[in-house]
């Protein structure tokens, strides 16, 4: 699995050594400080030799020593609105910066899953979000905080990075709701959010869904999905990744989304037949597909 892991601060670097504890081996870092004198008491993985360095090379340096298995990639650039997430099957935030926070809730909105972590205090949360809700739905908030490692509580620090990482390791890529735990120290408890129809970025998202070019239908009694394009398509049937039957006129190809494998019978004339997806599965098919594998 790829992560992108954007904020290598106290938070962030706490996040990225327990993922290598687990098993994951192929992170990318995405920061853009340097390691500053009072970063130290609340991050760890820095020592006094590190001052003035690229935080995402410090910590590469360090964890790279302690996990020599460990393929990490490392970005010395802010996350931006044009921040590339191609590749990423999963994206982790802690960064402290709202503004940060609703940039990658806008660019992982309905692609990638985002799993955000918070601390103040001795108060915390983290948010997994994969399509509606997104954290957007539950604040509008998107002004700057200041740096305040000072009042950050360790505990609860460890409590928040642990609970991503455990969401990240238990999370069989089955559930498709989004979901918020409220931390308090090392007590998480779940709290049940729903989507709010002002959302700024949930909107933006139905517009192109409402623009797409075609059309989708679920038949609930066999459990298919049909994909219809708006106009005919002619598919490149043999271009098709992941083909287990292949008919004169349509192809049966297994595709990997959010970790789920579909079926989906391709016709060459653009129907899609999907096996048991829901909506937002049916629709990242349907971009990847007629995207990539059509002619004019
Ligand atoms: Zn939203």
């Amino acid at each position: 699995m790829r992560i992108l892991l954007v904020g290598l601060g106290a938070l962030g670097s706490r996040v990225a050594q327990l993922l290598l504890e687990q098993g994951f081996t192929e992170l990318t870092f995405c920061d853009f400080d340097i390691v500053q004198k009072h970063n130290l008491a609340r991050a760890p993985l820095y020592t006094t030799e590190d001052i003035g360095i690229e935080k995402v090379v410090a910590a590469k340096m360090h964890l790279c020593k302690k996990f020599p298995h460990a393929n990490i990639t490392v970005y010395d650039s802010p996350f931006t609105d044009t921040s590339n997430i191609d590749g990423f099957d999963l994206v982790v935030e802690g960064t402290d910066s709202l503004e940060t926070r609703h940039t990658l809730t806008k660019v992982t909105h309905n692609r990638v899953p985002l799993v955000i972590g918070a601390a103040s205090g001795t108060q915390g949360l983290v948010f997994l979000s994969i399509s509606k809700p997104c954290w957007s739905c539950i604040t509008t908030n998107k002004s700057s905080v200041a740096d305040c490692d000072d009042g950050l509580d360790d505990i609860t620090l460890d409590t928040v990075a642990r609970t991503q990482v455990n969401l990240i390791k238990q999370w069989r890529w089955t559930k498709t709701s989004s979901t918020l735990y409220s931390i308090a120290q090392n007590k998480v408890t779940p709290i049940t959010v729903l989507p709010n129809k002002q959302c700024s970025v949930c909107i933006a998202q139905s517009t192109i869904v409402t623009q797409a070019p075609y059309t989708i239908q679920t038949c609930r009694n066999r459990g298919t999905t049909q994909v219809r394009p708006s106009q005919q398509k002619r598919i490149l049937l043999d271009s098709l990744p992941g083909i287990q039957v292949r008919y004169q006129h349509a192809a049966r190809i297994s595709m990997t989304v959010f970790g789920h494998a579909i079926e989906i019978l391709v016709h060459d004339h653009g129907l899609l037949e999907i096996e048991n997806a829901t909506e937002q599965q049916a629709q990242t098919i349907a971009q990847a597909i007629y995207l990539e594998n059509t002619t004019k």
